[in-house]
């Protein structure tokens, strides 16, 4: 099947859930925000999830607010080709806001459809982990209910409901996490990685992964700071989320990577980028490189005469004053970037800044279990 998304890692996105509200620095230019900002009207799909201002105007900004959208709920259950599926790239499954009910339903319909890989990303780890880790067979119980009050209204939901009562779908994981439903956190600097890698890692799944996207400052998977979630109060405790085991199998599965696009975009380091591929590719990770976003990285390419960007352009160093739109972010942050780690920035847009780290495209993916 082709690509339904623009999001290269992923082929479609499933949308259940509507609404959200910030978290951390990694909301700042939220991409589904801006998207409800101009789709908020009256009669319009984000109606009533938005700030608005004395004239009824939206301000661009979450409410908080979320809708259950019960027409696209079973929309994985129509796509019989086997794709991974982005859940909720416009909201957050696990908002305080979206009740325990509908994520039973959506999960359910995860379980329902084990040709396809669902992959869930969370800013908010421990209600994913807290959902996760209630009795089972009352969530079982509740996905049942649901199940057979609600897709027993089609013949071919009949067959697959009778299937499963028959014991011939086993793979029907209800009220455990399901082999095809892969679990993720969003991370965008070393503090966010160390509040809520710790959680993911604490949470059952089949492959739990990370999008360091927008990917603000450097992080080192290796060494996690506990912190308020440290088991051992009083003890200075860190992680390597790496070299972790789970029943024999790596805790995390998988990492993305990526810089910010649109308008407001903060530049990547490439120094942060490439240190997140080293450690990956030294652990055995797949790790997958998705774009540079709004700015492209200049570094000097040998003596400081020349420079060179990630796409492989050289220029001379008399060049950068014409760079336009004022949009030259040079680092002087010399605790990080010392003699010729120093690097220029330009204002490209995504498109033109790609996805090559160091010349080479990093599209790695996880196994699929079965
Ligand atoms: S958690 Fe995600 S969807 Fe929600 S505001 Fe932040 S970036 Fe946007």
């Amino acid at each position: 099947m082709g690509k339904e998304t623009g999001i290269s890692w992923t082929d479609s996105t499933w949308n259940p859930i509507r609404g959200c509200s910030r978290v951390s620095e990694g909301c700042r230019n939220c991409y589904a925000e801006s998207v409800a900002h101009r789709f908020s009207g009256p009669g319009l799909p984000y109606e009533g999830l938005v700030q608005l201002d004395a004239e009824g105007k939206s301000k661009g900004l979450w409410n908080g607010q979320i809708k259950f959208v019960e027409d696209h709920l079973l929309d994985p259950l129509k796509w019989k080709a086997p794709r991974r599926i982005f859940v909720n790239s416009m909201s957050d499954l696990f908002h305080e806001n979206v009740t325990d009910e509908m994520c039973d339903r959506i999960f359910a319909v995860m379980a329902l459809c084990p040709q396809h890989t669902f992959q869930v990303l969370t800013k908010r780890p421990e209600r994913m982990k807290n959902y996760w880790l209630k009795d089972p067979n009352d969530r079982r119980a509740r996905q049942l209910r649901w199940i057979h009050g609600t897709l027993s209204v089609d013949a071919y939901y009949r067959k697959l409901d009778a299937r499963w009562q028959a014991g011939e779908a086993p793979e029907f994981d209800l009220g455990i996490i399901a082999q095809n439903v892969h679990l993720g956190v969003s991370v965008e600097d070393q503090k966010t990685a160390d509040e809520r890698i710790p959680l993911l890692l604490e949470t059952p799944a089949a492959v739990r992964f990370i999008s360091a996207e927008p990917l603000l400052g450097a992080i080192d998977l290796t060494r996690l700071q506990l912190g308020d979630v440290n088991p051992y109060a009083g003890h200075a405790c860190e992680l390597d989320a790496l070299s972790m085991r789970i029943n024999g199998e790596r805790a995390l599965g998988w990492a993305i990577v990526g810089g910010e696009s649109g308008p407001g975009a903060r530049p990547m380091h490439p120094d942060w980028a490439r240190s997140l591929r080293d450690q990956c590719k030294a652990a055995g990770i797949p790790f997958f490189f998705k774009q540079w976003g709004g700015w492209m990285p200049w570094q000097p390419d040998g003596g400081f005469s020349e420079w060179k960007s990630q796409t492989g352009k050289l220029m001379d160093r008399h060049a950068f004053p014409d760079f336009k739109d004022g949009g030259v972010c040079q680092w002087t942050d010399a605790s990080l970037y010392e003699g010729e780690d120093i690097c220029v920035h330009q204002r490209v847009g995504t498109k033109a800044a790609g996805c090559l780290l160091d010349g080479v495209e990093h599209h790695e993916f996880p196994a699929v279990r079965s």
